[in-house]
């Protein structure tokens, strides 16, 4: 940690700027013996200088440099910045340079390892610094900030600081039991307190299911028998959301898939193209796809001929679809009605046409019912979306069930409060109070170099 790193912060291209960071206490001294300007020792933290990076007499970029001296820097050590025009070869001269000068090129994450390592945010923190960069919708962003804004670490910490509340109490009563006019943590005391806590990360672990999509995307499969408008309808969602369509190619009736954003939630959409028993070599290809799609699905979209009667194929595919989360969507409704349902017994059915759009709403708010999209956006954010944390989160609880057969058996006090600090240990590993080489390695080798 003692070493100055450097990297390209931008991405590499050609650009209007890129952007060049150096961190560590070599930082300042390394880039004045490259820059032809102010003397950068001699500058106020925090300010920023037009100059010329050189090599020797040579000219390599006209810059800005900005220079912030620990402790308020990202790093909290000292940091340069060089921002230089944009271009592969000028930006790379100017790495060479520092690299030449001293510095070492910092691996992926580093300079937010490093923020973690000098204490400045926790692990929750920087996990939200990768999550944020790596959002693509807006949700996404919403919980990424959440947890940079250090939410849910307060959240954390809190109920380690309970825990540790009930933990020092205990100790002192077994350690100094002659004083009386010390509080004593009794059963009953633990009775009250420990299910508290529990609502609370059972609270964590439930909106991480709930959200757990919300990474992801919905995944929504089209079926229905051949001209019932299934691509119809997929375009008439796409088209209106601009989304990207690709073609897998390789089957009879190509499966045709895109993505669009609901609400700011991504629906990655799927027409399955026929699902029927073929002997065609082609087209079981795109059976097999088909069946693979549905299996993968978190909603399934089964069209309808308003126009017809139902028929078996129907029928097989309604049985087929009943343990997914289904809309039955009545398509053709602009035409005369065939379609007989009543003795079927079906909930979330939509009707729609695709020819003059009506009912595509319905459908939206029908979705949007069915997967909570209220609930998702209108909460606070706080939640889990990483998958390490969460396990945390689960094995505290597994420990806390334990304390509570425990606490039912009134087991001695000493006993449980091993449990008590079990759970206070597991938690402090979430925000990374303690933690070992090999998850952080693991963690920050996410990142992209540069951040
Ligand atoms: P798929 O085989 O299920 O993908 O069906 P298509 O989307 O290819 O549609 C089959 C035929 O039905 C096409 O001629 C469409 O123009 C027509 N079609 C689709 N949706 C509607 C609708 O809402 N009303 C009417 N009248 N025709 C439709």
């Amino acid at each position: 940690m003692n070493d100055t790193i450097a990297s390209i912060a931008t991405s590499l291209g050609v650009g209007a700027i890129s952007i060049i960071r150096v961190s560590g206490t070599e930082a300042i001294k390394i880039v004045n013996k490259i820059f032809k300007g102010k003397d950068l020792k001699k500058v106020a933290s925090h300010t920023i200088h037009y100059g010329h990076i050189i090599n020797n007499e040579e000219i390599i970029d006209e810059v800005l440099v900005s220079v912030m001296k620990k402790p308020k820097t990202y790093t909290m050590e000292d940091v340069v910045e060089i921002n230089c025009h944009g271009g592969i070869a000028s930006t790379n001269k100017v790495l060479e340079l520092l690299l030449l000068n001293g510095c070492r090129l910092a691996s992926p994450g580093e300079f937010t390892k490093r923020a973690f390592l000098n204490g400045r945010i926790d692990l929750i923190e920087a996990e939200a610094v990768s999550d944020l960069i790596n959002s693509e919708t807006d949700l996404e962003r919403k919980v990424a900030i959440n947890g940079l804004e250090g939410n849910l670490s307060k959240l954390i910490k809190d109920i380690r600081n309970n825990l540790l509340n009930i933990i020092s109490n205990i100790e002192v009563n077994i350690d100094y039991p002659e004083y009386q006019d010390i509080y004593e943590v009794t059963l009953e005391d633990l009775k009250k307190q420990v299910p508290n806590i529990k609502i609370k990360l059972e609270k964590l672990v439930m909106d991480y299911e709930n959200t757990k999509l919300l990474h992801k995307g919905i995944n929504v499969a089209i079926i229905g028998r051949p001209n019932v408008g299934k691509s119809s309808l997929l375009n008439k969602l796409l088209d209106e959301n601009k989304a990207i369509v690709t073609n897998i190619p390789g089957t009879t009736r190509d499966i045709v898939e895109g993505t669009i954003y609901l609400d700011g939630i991504k629906l990655n959409i799927i027409d399955t193209a026929g699902i029927r028993e073929t002997n065609d070599v082609v087209e079981s290809i795109g059976v097999s796809k088909s069946l693979k799609a549905l299996k993968n699905a978190n909603l399934i979209l089964l069209l309808l001929n308003n126009n017809e009667e139902i028929t078996n194929e129907d029928k097989d595919l309604i049985s087929k679809t009943n343990d997914k989360t289904t809309i039955i969507v009545i398509n053709k409704n602009d035409l005369n009605t065939k379609l007989d349902l009543t003795t079927l017994n079906l909930e979330n059915v939509v009707s729609i046409n695709t020819i003059d759009n009506q009912g595509i709403d319905s459908l939206k708010n029908k979705i949007k019912e069915l997967f909570n999209f209220d609930m998702i956006n209108n909460s606070d954010f706080t939640y889990i979306t990483n998958l390490r944390q969460i396990t945390k989160i689960k094995e505290a609880l597994n420990i806390l069930n334990e304390l509570e057969i425990g606490i039912n058996q009134e087991q001695d006090l000493d006993i449980l409060e091993m449990d008590l600090k079990d759970i206070w240990n597991t938690l402090g590993l979430i925000i990374g109070e303690s933690y070992d080489e090999e998850l952080l390695d693991d963690l920050f080798k996410n990142f992209c170099v540069g951040k």
